[in-house]
């Protein structure tokens, strides 16, 4: 859709719309760094809550798409910034809905998915089950796609150990080894971790970005599968950003963000 969206909204102030951040991902607290105490930062309430911002910070979920809709017009939102992570694909229906009831512009931050490259051998698979029936004929994955594992522990295959790479600290069995970890994580880094630990499939996001690309390199080097979980169907945004300068660029152009304000 076109800036014509933004410009024409009554909801949006065209002097200093009030911002509000849907957050949870490294490029969402890159923009959030750049708000003033104007503007608020939401978070799910799953991980860190940074207390270094000069814009509030609010924690926790808005109650689905028409808790979110009264939010907007309780604490007279002007525009949503939607930076939560591709995955995330719940809050980014809801905000678009919330959007959509109450005339403020939805704006979105999509990090552009990894393309394979030569010498790759992704496999896509859409789910859990998938994901299960792609494994098959190896015996150590690791596992780069959050929690979802840990609700299976007890299902893990006789033939095979799983290695668990998240963000919670989580107790692992005897076939399997959970470890907490958050990126960014470097090549080397992973080098280590793949030969110590045998690993003979990767089971990932397609996240984009550079924070977690490193398994991929590994993988690629190591001649390993990548088990590839599809992303899921986002909304359509109003304006959609690649980078969080382009969207920060961008409301500053609306002035949401004093030109004052360092990047
Ligand atoms: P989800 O399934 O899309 O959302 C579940 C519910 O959590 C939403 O309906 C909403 O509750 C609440 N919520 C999510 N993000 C929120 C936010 N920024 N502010 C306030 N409430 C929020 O999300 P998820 O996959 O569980 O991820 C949760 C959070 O972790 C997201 O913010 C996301 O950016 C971050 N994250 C997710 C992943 C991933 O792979 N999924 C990876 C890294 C970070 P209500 O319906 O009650 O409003």
């Amino acid at each position: 859709m076109s800036d014509a969206v933004l410009n024409t909204n009554t909801n949006m102030n065209a002097a200093a719309p009030r911002v509000l951040l849907l957050g949870g991902t490294g490029d969402a607290l890159k923009i959030a760094r750049q708000l003033d105490a104007s503007h608020v930062y939401s978070l799910a309430g799953i991980g860190r809550v940074p207390t270094d911002l000069a814009c509030e910070v609010r924690v926790g979920g808005f109650g689905g798409a028409e808790g979110l809709a009264n939010y907007l017009r309780d604490a007279r939102i002007g525009v949503v910034v939607d930076a939560t992570h591709p995955y995330a694909a719940q809050i980014s229906a809801n905000a678009a809905q919330a959007c959509h009831a109450t005339g403020v512009p939805y704006w979105a931050l999509r990090r552009a998915p990894w393309q394979p490259q030569a010498g790759d051998d992704w496999r896509f698979v859409d789910g859990w089950s998938g994901i299960v029936d792609a494994l098959a004929p190896f015996a150590r994955p690791l596992f780069t796609l959050g929690r979802e594992p840990l609700a299976h522990l007890d299902e893990i295959p006789p033939h095979q150990f799983w290695f668990i790479r998240c963000l919670d600290a989580h107790e692992g069995n005897h076939r399997a080894r959970v470890i907490d970890a958050r990126g960014p994580f470097d090549v080397d880094g992973e080098r280590a971790l793949f030969a110590l630990q045998r690993i003979d499939v990767v089971v990932s996001k397609n996240s984009g970005g550079s924070a977690t690309e490193a398994k991929l390199a590994v993988a690629r080097e190591r001649g390993l599968p990548v088990v590839t979980l599809r992303r899921p169907m986002l909304p359509d945004a109003d304006r959609t950003f690649d980078e969080p300068a382009a969207l920060v660029a961008a409301l500053r152009e609306c002035s949401a963000i004093n030109e004052s304000r360092s990047q």
